[in-house]
């Protein structure tokens, strides 16, 4: 029996289907996935769990930051400028490679920038936003 690291209550390990509320994306769900939970923590996911749900969540805000028309978008120069950087310091920015503005990698090496999120980036240190529609 595996005992849970938080509080002590034995662990249930269980595989398959796993939905998730994102803070960002809505609902994410797995149809097969590995977690494990205790009477009275929240579910417990495994690295590879949690790396398919990272995937799971990148796939969702591509497809929803593609739905934004071209307009809404600045190049890397325009994100640089609006942030009062260089390109090659946006370009190098730990949280800014992780995500934290959203963007569109197009074709030839070109990424594109959410105007939105960069502005939000600038006001907050963190671009991000909810991009699943309100529930009504
Ligand atoms: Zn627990």
């Amino acid at each position: 029996m595996t005992v849970c690291e938080k509080c002590g209550e034995e662990v249930i390990e269980l595989n398959g289907r796993l939905e998730l509320e994102d803070l960002y994306v809505g609902i994410i769900i797995l149809k097969q996935a590995s977690f494990s939970s205790c009477k009275n923590c929240h579910f417990l996911y495994p690295v590879e769990t949690l790396q398919q749900i990272e995937k799971a969540r990148e796939i969702l805000i591509q497809q929803y930051i593609n739905d934004y028309p071209i307009r809404d978008f600045v190049t890397s120069g325009k994100a640089a400028s609006m942030l009062g950087i260089t390109r090659q310091a946006l370009n190098k920015n730990r949280r800014i490679r992780r995500g934290f503005i959203y963007k569109v990698d197009k074709s030839d090496n070109c990424t594109l920038f959410l105007r939105q999120s960069v502005e939000l980036y600038k006001k907050a240190g963190d671009g991000r936003f909810p991009l699943f529609p309100e529930e009504r």
